[in-house]
């Protein structure tokens, strides 16, 4: 190691290699902080050509490393491994190309979700919008394949990424695909983006960008429950109408919310169904007295229609602050993500709050409708014995019964560590290990984010080096607290 620290100081230089035990530290958990490991060393590239040079150096020293973007990932897959390289590419924030003729950008990959958007404004948008997407990354964003608000109508991040440059497990540069939408060969995009850091490092991206919508009509609805709410979402998609987005909040969400924006929400409602329709005026405004009419139907309460911009911004802010927002009504939360099929929200919510009662813990619920990607926010006290396991237990309890219901184990935010022992919930062995040997195929020696999305430590046949132990078994598995 104390080689390698050496060859990474000259490669990134003394002021982008952090060698010192507070500061590495600081490196120690991504989103999800219910895990810390402290990384040997932390390096900071300021280009491709020195990712190359880290992911080389690492490769024939036998090291593992793991990449990180911003750290806001909330499935645990930017914790470092022990002794092992942290490689930080938020230095890497140059837009390297905008065209919008062809609707394309190319971007490192350190750039935010939000410099993407801002990079081809005013006329153009990058779609997915993660609520993170002032600090998060386009390379998490990619390696995540994460999702957001607009993602109903719009697609994920893998409908808008089209090229990558990637470096190699074993230091090799290699570009998957290009400008264009259709590209000869497998498609390695696709295996690329959703990989979580596993295959390799991403460090040029092109994006497909679209115009900016010609306008957009926004409303929040309120119901005294959820299934009124989650009926409002089924009946407004089967009369063929597609909004931006559909999000809704539960009553324990909205008081969260609400006590940090003070946008105006009623304390005393069971549900807040935001929805957000967009695209030329005349389809906005025609379809628009359509969704009003399905929403009083269904019982609505009360309905809120943003006047201008401002108050548009306001009813988002709110839905986009309620992870952080559960600080204030509980020492520790933790977020959970799951999907379902929509039809089946009044059952999994029903599932969600017996299990909340016998576990004697509160859950907060805001999802992501349209797409029935639901977020149970399971609150905790950390400081209370027993505490923080019983909310991890609950936290899989609710996983099982979104697969139960014919669903999946993410939504967007990921296996990581956190899920990964969940696995088996949804794929069976042969499943797991075709996804084994498409990993072995970009990264033999297993040295890319070793230990995480698959549920138990998997080698590539007979590995070299000093790692002929899994890594994450020679360095002592992530330590929880
Ligand atoms: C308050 C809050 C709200 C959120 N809302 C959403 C949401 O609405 N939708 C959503 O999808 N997610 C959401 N997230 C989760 C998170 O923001 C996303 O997963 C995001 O894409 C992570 O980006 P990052 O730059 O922080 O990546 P990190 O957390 O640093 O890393 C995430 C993963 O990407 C890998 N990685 C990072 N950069 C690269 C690269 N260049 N090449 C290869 N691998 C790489 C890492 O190894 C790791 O496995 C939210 C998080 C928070 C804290």
């Amino acid at each position: 190691m104390h080689r390698l620290v050496e060859q990474l100081t000259r490669i990134c230089g003394a002021d982008g290699t952090i060698v010192t035990r507070h500061a590495r530290d600081t490196y120690g958990s991504d989103g999800l902080l219910q895990y810390h490991v402290t990384p040997g060393v932390v390096v900071l590239p300021d280009t491709a050509e020195q990712v190359r040079a880290v992911v080389g150096a690492c490769h024939q020293a036998g090291v593992p490393w793991v990449a990180r973007g911003s750290g806001t990932g909330l499935s645990g897959g930017a914790v470092p491994v022990e002794d092992g390289v942290l490689i930080g590419l938020n230095r890497m924030r140059r837009v390297l190309q905008v065209d919008l003729d062809n609707e394309r950008v190319v971007v490192e990959p350190g750039v935010t979700n939000v410099d993407v958007s801002a990079a081809v404004a005013p006329t153009h948008v990058y779609p997915p919008d993660p609520s993170s997407q002032i600090v998060c990354s386009i390379g998490g964003n990619v390696a995540e394949n994460s999702g957001g608000a607009h993602c109903f109508k719009y697609g994920f991040t893998t409908n808008y990424v089209t090229g990558l440059e990637v470096v190699l497990p074993d230091g090799e540069v290699v570009t998957l695909g290009g400008a264009e939408l259709d590209r000869p060969g497998y498609d390695l995009v696709g295996a690329f983006v959703g990989s979580e850091g596993t295959l390799g490092i991403a460090t040029k991206i092109t994006l497909r960008v679209i115009p900016k919508p010609e306008d957009h009509r926004t409303l929040v609805a309120y119901f005294d429950d959820t299934t009124e709410a989650g009926q409002t979402v089924s009946d407004i998609v089967a009369a063929s109408i597609v909004p931006g987005a559909i999000e809704m909040m539960d009553q324990l969400t909205i008081q969260a919310a609400e006590a940090a924006t003070h946008a105006g929400y009623p304390l005393d409602v069971g549900a807040a169904l935001i929805v957000e329709l967009d695209g030329p005026v005349a389809e906005c405004d025609a379809r628009f007295d359509e969704v009003v009419d399905i929403c009083q139907r269904n019982g609505a309460t009360g309905i809120r229609v943003a006047a201008d911009e401002r108050e548009r911004e306001l009813i988002w802010k709110t839905r986009k602050a309620a992870f952080g927002a559960m600080g204030r009504i509980s020492p520790n939360y933790y977020v959970q993500d799951g999907v379902i099929p929509r039809t089946r929200l009044p059952d999994v919510l029903g599932r969600i709050s017996d299990l909340a009662r016998e576990h004697g813990l509160k859950v907060a619920n805001v999802f992501h409708a349209g797409d029935g990607n639901l977020h149970p926010l399971v609150c905790y006290d950390g400081r209370a014995p027993g505490e923080a396991e019983t909310a991890e237990r609950l936290a899989g309890l609710i996983l099982q019964a979104c697969v139960d219901a014919g669903g999946s184990l993410t939504g967007e935010h990921g296996i990581g560590l956190d899920k990964r022992e969940h696995m088996n919930k949804m794929f069976s062995e042969a499943d797991l290990d075709a996804f084994q040997r498409l990993r072995c195929a970009f990264d033999p020696q297993g040295l890319a984010n070793p230990g995480k999305v698959m549920p138990t430590p998997r080698l590539c046949g007979e590995v070299p080096g000093p790692y002929r132990q899994h890594p994450l078994e020679a360095a002592g598995v992530a330590e929880r607290f």
